[in-house]
């Protein structure tokens, strides 16, 4: 390195990671909501967004929630409910409480796993797209084969390799809950993230590719189970003209508000999705003759929706970096760099990057988790890097990668100075 980050001026203002997009139509449909007195969380808007995240994700149900981590929830609820009879797994022995999920994620996608009493067995991820590998998946069974439930995310929205995991869950007899928060719009084989698990799930939080400033919806086939879902949001409430209940409820239902920015967003799903895809495709360019490389897909599959754009790092380019749980270091080398030096670059130019989401297997909560690798039961992660020892595919990511500033208003010339920052690095 040995940048002179003074070379570079700040931004004036501050280039986001994902930020917010609105349009004007948003307003419009608050606007109504306000004027009709639909502020509620009953109402022509959410109508109107079950009827076009249904379409979006080539399901024939959603369910519109107050945000994804609960329609995640109620994903494992029905699941739980269909695998033992009850809308739970926290049930029982140890081994009917085991779930498999996604590592490398935001926590959110298992959460609703440990609210029902489940226990997550990490699944580390494969090389070519981030995400689940299905070979370690494959080996999870056969470690515990009494497990019956899985949970997958498609990371940055880069759709993860859905056929081979939907086929390791057939032959185990197990479930899929498919979490689509960061991949909403993005396709596998043709067909729409989300559209693949037995339940499903897609967000609307405000970083994500379009935004109510925060909600989700459930997807499904099914009406019985969109039914329940809807039923369990509000309360569970009986049909009777007093407030009968014969199950716990929740009250995880969308406002009839929030639903009017997101109905106003879904128009522009595939403008947002062209921006990103041109973000990371200048970071591709950009970035050609350094020793790194961009977040990956199957090209003959995956359409993702590029939602992050994220680098990792050649082995042997990296500089020396050391983390604990809350600190990073690392030693300036000559032609080498390190995600922590090029986050402090970034953010000396007021651009946001962040570290990869780091895997749950690292996660103090989940310490005593198991965590499988290809190679079966592996723990081999530790906070430092030591280049050529992980076989833990999830944590050497996590070493070697960073996401980039990816908001789709960034302009071209702000972009060029961001490579520019990430090319001094190396020197
Ligand atoms: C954002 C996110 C969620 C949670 O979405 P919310 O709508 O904020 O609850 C779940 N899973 C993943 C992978 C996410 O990125």
């Amino acid at each position: 390195m040995f940048i002179r980050k003074q070379d570079l001026k700040p931004f004036a203002s501050k280039v986001w990671l994902a930020s917010p997009t609105m349009h004007g139509d948003e307003l419009k449909y608050v606007t109504e909501a306000y004027e009709t007195n639909w502020m509620s969380t009953v109402g022509p808007n959410i109508d109107e967004v079950e009827k076009l995240a249904a379409q979006k994700a080539e399901v024939k149900y959603a369910v519109g929630l107050s945000c994804c981590t609960a329609a995640l929830h109620l994903c494992v609820k029905l699941a739980g409910e269909r695998l033992y009879g009850k809308p739970a797994i926290g049930h029982g022995a140890v081994e009917d409480r085991l779930v498999f999920c996604s590592d490398m994620t935001f926590d959110a996608t298992l959460n609703p796993v440990v609210y029902e009493g489940g226990i997550p067995v990490f699944i580390d991820t494969e090389q070519d797209t981030w995400n689940m590998d299905p070979i370690a998946l494959e080996k999870a069974f056969e470690i515990y084969p009494e497990v019956k439930l899985v949970i997958a995310a498609h990371l940055y929205g880069f759709p993860g390799k859905i056929d081979e995991l939907r086929a390791v869950c057939q032959r185990h007899g197990a479930l899929f809950i498919e979490d689509a928060a960061e991949s909403m719009g993005a396709a596998y084989k043709g067909r729409q993230t989300g559209s693949f698990g037995d339940y499903a799930a897609v967000s609307y939080n405000g970083n994500k590719i379009i935004t109510g400033s925060s909600g989700g919806c459930l997807l499904t086939n099914d009406l019985e189970n969109a039914n329940k879902a809807r039923k369990w949001s509000t309360q569970a409430r009986e049909h009777a003209a007093w407030y009968q209940h014969e199950e716990v409820g929740y009250n995880y239902r969308m406002s009839n508000v929030i639903a009017g920015v997101v109905r106003g967003q879904y128009p522009y799903l595939e403008e947002h999705i062209a921006q990103k895809k041109a973000v990371w495709e200048r970071y591709k360019e950009g970035l050609k003759g350094l020793p790194v490389r961009m977040n990956p897909f199957e090209e003959d599959k995956s359409v993702p929706n590029y939602w992050l754009s994220a680098l990792i790092i050649d082995k042997d380019a990296m500089c020396r970096q050391v983390r604990d749980d809350s600190m990073a270091i690392y030693r300036p080398e000559h032609g080498k760099s390190c995600p922590t030096e090029i986050l402090d670059a970034l953010s000396g130019i007021k651009a946001e990057g962040r570290p990869i989401w780091k895997p749950m297997h690292m996660q103090p909560m989940y310490r005593c988790n198991a965590f499988i690798t290809v190679n079966g039961s592996g723990r081999a992660s530790t906070n430092a890097y030591i280049p050529g020892s992980a076989e833990d595919v999830g944590a050497d990511i996590f070493a070697r990668g960073l996401c980039l500033p990816s908001d789709n208003k960034m302009i071209p010339a702000q972009q060029d100075r961001i490579i520019e920052v990430i090319k001094r690095c190396f020197e």
